[in-house]
């Protein structure tokens, strides 16, 4: 009998259960404590960033970076349409409207090339997406955020550890924004972190997302604040995934180039992209399937691959088709890219056999 195939699960290997145990003998088990200090310290150092900022998930990441900079009500961002949902979502929070931009053919991310047309006098930051671990192309951002005197936000939340040009990405801009919920390439269950290079930045997201109290005054606040932080035991379990990430890396990418050997000559397949100047942390393994060619659609595929107890997810839902974000604009390649995309099993703790199961049963369908 055939076990179950999911598309992600945790790999919990390593120090997680020794941290923890410490966080709870020791009582530290709040948002106080040395493994909250150690994991904003060494993954800002990872990311080659100077300050790390923890937080309860990568969504208020995103809104603590946008708050941080000071984007609010009447402020536009640019946010690619193919994204999750929370880099769409953290933009309206903060009352400012995002502006979405079409996916590019070759690398599934935003399209530079687009950009420039949907920039106006109210446009205060471009958030950049590297989505399912490919680096959006950073150079032609920079370009436009240097020329339109923008703020730069990566969204990092699915590419820990993909690099562009030799440079990791979550440092390659103003701000840099992480999650690390259970499928994400290091979890702490739930988390995220925010790093950067400035300072003042850190400074001012690590005040707002504490209540925003004053340091010097005890129930003092000056601003309107929140509670984004992430606990001690959070905390533990990132450092100990941190120990292992280049493990995760390295295995994510056997497994998406043994699964780019077995499709990568299958009619209606179409693997995953890598630009020249990238590494794809390949998070999510994800195929486009041409329904003409292979002869099913890929919510058949969807649907024949649980029967064969294989998990596996389409591709996101374009912001500009949910009912917060809807316009009459088309954006025609998110839209293709969204109707064909699939992510594969994915997981690190994957066999080459498992792989070897999902692509069989992948060629075996093909019509
Ligand atoms: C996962 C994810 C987030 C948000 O992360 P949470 O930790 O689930 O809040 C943000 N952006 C992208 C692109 C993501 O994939």
């Amino acid at each position: 009998m055939n076990k179950f195939i999911p598309i992600s699960e945790p790999q919990l290997s390593g120090n997680e259960k020794k941290y923890v145990l410490d966080c709870v003998d020791t009582g530290w088990i709040s948002s106080l404590g040395s493994y909250i200090e150690r994991f904003e310290s060494e993954f800002a150092a990872y990311c080659g960033a100077k300050y790390g900022v923890s937080t309860s998930n990568g969504t208020v990441a995103l809104h603590l970076a946008l708050l941080a900079l000071g984007i609010g009500k009447g402020d536009e961002v640019i946010v690619p349409t193919l994204t999750f949902v929370a880099s769409a979502n953290a933009v309206l929070y903060t009352g400012a409207t995002p502006i979405f931009v079409d996916a590019d053919e070759k690398t599934w991310t935003v399209d530079t090339k687009q950009i420039i047309n949907k920039i106006t006098s109210k446009t205060k930051a471009i958030i950049p997406v590297h989505l399912y671990g490919h680096p959006c192309d950073m150079e032609a951002i920079h370009a436009i955020a240097r020329a339109k005197h923008l703020f730069v936000i990566e969204d990092a939340a699915e590419a820990h550890g993909a690099i562009f040009k030799n440079k990791k990405v979550g440092n390659l801009g103003t701000i840099g924004c992480f999650s690390f919920y259970g499928n994400k390439t290091i979890t702490t269950g739930e988390g995220g972190m925010i790093v950067t290079n400035n300072k003042q930045l850190a400074d001012k997201a690590r005040f707002l997302k504490d209540h925003a109290m004053s340091k010097t005054k005890k129930y003092y606040h000056p601003t309107l604040g929140y509670n984004y932080r992430m606990t001690n035991i959070q905390a533990a379990i990132g450092l100990a995934q941190l120990e292992q990430i280049q493990t995760f890396l390295d295995k994510k990418i056997t497994i998406a180039h043994l699964y780019n050997r077995l499709l990568s000559s299958t009619k209606g397949v179409v693997i995953p992209p890598k630009a020249d100047w990238a590494t794809n942390s390949y998070w999510m393994y994800s195929v486009l399937i041409d329904k003409a060619k292979y002869g099913m659609s890929r919510d058949q595929l969807i649907k024949a691959l649980k029967k064969h107890k294989i998990d596996s997810r389409p591709f996101f839902v374009p912001m500009h088709k949910l009912p917060m974000y809807q316009t009459d604009e088309t954006f025609p390649v998110a839209e293709r890219l969204a109707l064909q995309g699939i992510n594969l099993p994915s997981s690190t703790r994957l066999s080459d056999a498992d792989v070897r199961r999902v692509a069989k049963v992948i060629n075996d369908l093909r019509q």
